[in-house]
């Protein structure tokens, strides 16, 4: 699905398809040169980061495993409290693995900080973070991202495996939801 076809539901587009793919392939490259030699895997955490994980590997000119987890985090409404549960977890081992967490965007931080403590208590070697997008603006807490797309304004943004109420995921861009759609 492209922005043309949903025009009621969009306010702006803030990154197209195509400058969504060059970031990948330039953050592919880097990641490249700085695991080379090494066992990489990669962690997406489902759903949102299903696209970038698909794209962000493809573009990888190197070796890796893949793996996923589902979690949620419980707070109030919208809000994430930082308290998360586990509903899919790992299938592989992290003792003495080199891991790469690919997310789709960091908003409080919250859900990413509790799940670099997580892997950290399961003897990962290293744990680095990647992240297609991410709203400084909003972030609660101190959170060290290797890896960053694109620093965008504190809206709620859809598209790109990035939905509201499930949908918009399939959205080949990355656009700011118009306010009517959830107010
Ligand atoms: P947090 O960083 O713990 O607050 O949670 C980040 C998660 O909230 C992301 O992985 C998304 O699933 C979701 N999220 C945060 N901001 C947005 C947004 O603007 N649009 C869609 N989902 C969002
Ligand atoms: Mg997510």
């Amino acid at each position: 699905m492209r922005a043309a076809d949903i025009p009621d539901d969009i306010s702006q587009v803030l990154l197209t398809e195509e400058q969504i793919q060059d970031k990948l392939a330039e953050l592919a490259a880097r990641v490249a040169a700085d695991y080379a030699g090494k066992d990489l895997l990669l962690v997406g955490v489902l759903k949102g980061a299903v696209m970038v994980m698909a794209d962000f590997a493809r573009h990888l000119p190197m070796h890796m495993e893949m793996d996923w987890m589902a979690v949620s985090s419980y707070g109030t409404g919208t809000r994430s409290s930082g308290v998360v549960q586990i509903r899919k977890d790992l299938d592989t081992d992290l003792h003495g693995r080199h891991v790469l967490i690919v997310e789709d965007i960091i908003d409080s931080g919250l859900t990413l900080s509790w799940l670099l403590e997580n892997f950290a208590s399961r003897g990962a070697e290293s744990i680095e973070i990647l992240a297609l997008l991410r709203k400084p603006d909003a972030m609660k807490v101190e959170l060290d991202c290797r890896y960053v797309g694109f620093d965008i304004p504190n809206d709620f943004v859809i598209g790109y495996g990035l939905d509201y109420a499930e949908r918009y995921r399939n959205l080949r861009d990355v656009a700011v939801l118009a306010p009517h759609v959830y107010s």
